[in-house]
């Protein structure tokens, strides 16, 4: 354990290492290592064990922001429409006397 204090981190050549990969065997400080199935590897083995991973997490992210932007829509164009057909429902009466039936009125006239 001796030598680990004297090795630096790989990526980092001024910090001090805290933990050797065990699949590359090389020293990382304690931001280069990420704990996996129990072992404590190097960014650079992760992305080996795990092929495409992130991208594939990436991928489903979008996917997934896509869906929620398509289901806002998708609600956003019902509530509009159920306004709509509310405001057809509604008795003549109710539109009469409004501001914009007054104006034309008075247009009319002149
Ligand atoms: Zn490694
Ligand atoms: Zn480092």
């Amino acid at each position: 354990m001796a030598s680990l204090v004297q090795e630096k981190c790989f990526n980092h050549r001024t910090r001090e290492a805290v933990a050797r990969c065990p699949r590359c065997g090389r020293f990382f400080c304690r931001e280069c290592v990420t704990e996996h199935d129990g072992q404590v590897v190097c960014a650079v083995c992760l992305r080996l064990m795990v092929p495409g991973g992130e991208r594939r997490r990436a991928r489903r992210r979008a996917g997934r922001l896509a869906a929620a932007g398509a289901l806002g829509v998708v609600v956003a164009w019902l509530s509009f429409h159920a306004v709509g057909r509310l405001l057809m429902l509604l008795p003549e009466s109710f539109h009469e006397g409004t501001l914009w039936h007054s104006a034309s009125e008075v247009n009319s006239e002149q």
